[in-house]
């Protein structure tokens, strides 16, 4: 993609108009590309948030304007690629599919869905995260993101304390229609 760069433009709307790019690999051309604070929203990134701030309400998460809302919120920072690289961390090792670790989640003094799970007595596996030479993770008491590396914690800042966001509070846009 980097040899490309010179090649491709800046701008989404030039980007989805290209073959084969959708939201999600134009989200990467730009972040990754131009440094712009662009959400890599996946089936990931979207557990990890709906798990922790509430579901959205559209299946298509192209097109939820609640997740699409948070998510760019939440990577809008001087550090999006390692805010995103964060989350998506998070929902690898620790918020995973299935059964998340929550007693080994730092997040977990403001989720929504432990919070439910702890009013309903419902048991919490323990175990333990694999260790990886570095994972970054969203960090809950700082309200600020942190990437940690052997032991050391770099701190990276995302408004993240600023997102509590219910449901009613994002306005909510149609969907894009599909070409007949
Ligand atoms: S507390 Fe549990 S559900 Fe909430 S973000 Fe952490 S791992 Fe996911």
């Amino acid at each position: 993609m980097e040899e490309r760069a010179d090649s491709l433009p800046s701008s989404r709307s030039e980007l989805e108009q290209l073959p084969g790019i959708g939201q999600y690999i134009a989200s990467a051309v730009l972040l990754t590309l131009y440094n712009q604070p662009e959400p890599l929203v996946d089936v990931n990134m979207s557990r990890v948030l709906e798990r922790f701030f509430g579901s959205r309400k559209l299946a298509d998460i192209r097109y939820d304007p609640y997740l699409q809302t948070l998510s760019r919120r939440i990577v809008n920072s001087e550090r999006s690629l390692q805010v995103n690289w964060a989350i998506l961390d998070l929902g690898a090792l620790v918020c995973k599919n299935g059964t998340p670790l929550c007693l080994q989640c730092p997040l977990r003094a403001k989720c929504k869905f432990y919070k439910q799970r702890t009013l309903r007595q419902v048991e919490l596996p323990i175990a333990r995260v694999a260790e990886a030479t570095t994972v970054y993770v969203v960090a809950s008491s700082e309200d600020v993101c942190t990437s940690r590396t052997s032991g050391s914690t770099e701190i990276v800042s995302s408004p993240y304390s600023d997102l509590e966001l219910s449901m009613d509070d994002t306005p909510m846009v149609d969907a894009p229609s599909t070409p007949e």
